[in-house]
């Protein structure tokens, strides 16, 4: 699915010297390269404060506690997820309330959203799934109306733009009150192991989340609240420092690589390419914008609507050509997060989803020899 010992080649000699610098001067924890990625990343983002700690599910969680959200406070997510999101949730006691997704970009219904709001309401957590922004205009008006946070999961989003109805631009995870991202190896901005981090225009919710990671202390050995441990390692920030001028161009890859197999499926019965949807009038060739970067394909996924998805993958499987199903059960069916108030009839587009996804090999060494494999392999399965 990924490609991740070709992107290191490309950089293998900057990323080499910058794992020695960090050994050479052991500064494991908390080094210089921390802070420095720290501000690299503030200023790439256009955002006031990055919070580093260990990884996207930390994140979620970190921001959670910053926030200050108590036991049973409701919290509204999308259904079509990774389950982190909701697992952060429930482990603080606060009630995760799941609603369903839009069937053209999976992003979380804002309709859905003001039919679940309840006195109890304290949060939405907006998912930028597979690369694109949720509707964060609408969600942003929501969240004024009713008086909520916003906490986005921007774990598969990083270096995604937002454009606003009025022509304002944003980057992904800086919209809300509050923003959590991985550079989990697979992500956009992956790093060599775990490790993730938080985003606030806020200086006291700043202030906050820099003790809730570090135990809980402002001053040493004064715990004012209680904290967790969760950091990200010099070593992982020495390669993200690497990595981050490069993220643009690495978006641009899988956005290159995004057009080429929607040009090859153009046309194809049964098999529906992904859309943007902007507010931009954005140069959209085959629904793939080159323009805003309003979507940065962290996955590529297709929709198989003639009931041969599960064959299709075990074809794919057979021929070894990688493929995932994400997500393949909504996260209300799953045992975990079980709740009577979720009734079958409110998740009619994730019930679909679930069993026509299927994401293909992307990453930013693609090349076009695999891609006509890949896109001719599938066109032939499913209308054979
Ligand atoms: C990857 C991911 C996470 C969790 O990130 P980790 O670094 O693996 O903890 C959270 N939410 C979404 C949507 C993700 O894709």
């Amino acid at each position: 699915m990924v490609d991740l010992q070709g992107q290191y080649k490309s950089i293998k000699d900057q990323i080499n010297s910058s794992l020695k610098e960090v050994m050479e001067t052991s500064a494991f924890i908390n080094g210089p390269e921390v802070q420095k990625f720290q501000k690299e990343l503030e200023e790439y983002l256009g955002v006031k404060h990055v919070i580093p700690c260990a990884n996207g599910t930390d994140a979620l969680q970190i921001a959670m506690m910053g926030l200050g959200l108590q036991p049973g406070d409701e919290v509204i997510t999308a259904d079509f997820t990774f389950a982190a999101t909701v697992e952060v949730i429930a482990l603080l006691q606060l009630t995760p309330v799941l609603v369903d997704v839009y069937p053209n970009t999976f992003n979380i219904d804002t309709d859905a959203i003001r039919k679940a709001i309840t006195p109890k309401t304290k949060a939405i957590v907006p998912v930028h799934l597979f690369g694109q922004c949720a509707n964060m205009d609408e969600i942003l008006a929501i969240a004024e109306e009713h008086n909520l946070y916003i906490i986005e999961d921007n774990a598969q989003a990083i270096g995604a733009n937002y454009t606003f109805k009025n022509g304002t631009r944003k980057k992904a995870g800086t919209i809300g009150h509050v923003g959590a991202t991985s550079f989990f190896p697979s992500k956009n901005l992956g790093c060599f192991g775990d490790g993730g981090a938080i985003f606030t225009n806020d200086d006291d919710l700043a202030h906050t989340l820099r003790g809730v990671v570090n135990h809980g202390m402002y001053e040493r050995y004064y715990h004012d609240v209680v904290g967790v441990n969760s950091r990200l390692d010099s070593l992982q920030a020495a390669v993200l420092r690497v990595k981050l001028p490069n993220l643009n161009d690495y978006n641009k890859a899988r956005q290159e690589a995004a057009r080429k197999y929607t040009k090859a499926f153009q046309n194809c019965e049964h098999i529906e390419t992904p859309q943007v949807e902007t507010n931009q009038n954005c140069d959209k060739d085959l629904g793939i914008c080159s323009t805003c970067d309003c979507h940065v394909f962290h996955q590529y996924t297709l929709k198989i609507t003639n009931g041969k998805r599960d064959a299709l993958g075990k074809h794919l499987a057979e021929l070894q050509i990688p493929h995932g199903i994400y997500y393949p059960i909504p996260l209300h069916s799953q045992k975990a997060y079980k709740d009577s108030r979720y009734k079958e009839a409110d998740f009619p587009v994730t019930n679909q989803l679930v069993k026509e996804v299927i994401s293909l090999p992307m990453h930013t060494e693609l090349d076009d020899e695999q891609i006509a494999f890949i896109t001719k392999t599938i066109i032939d399965f499913v209308n054979k």
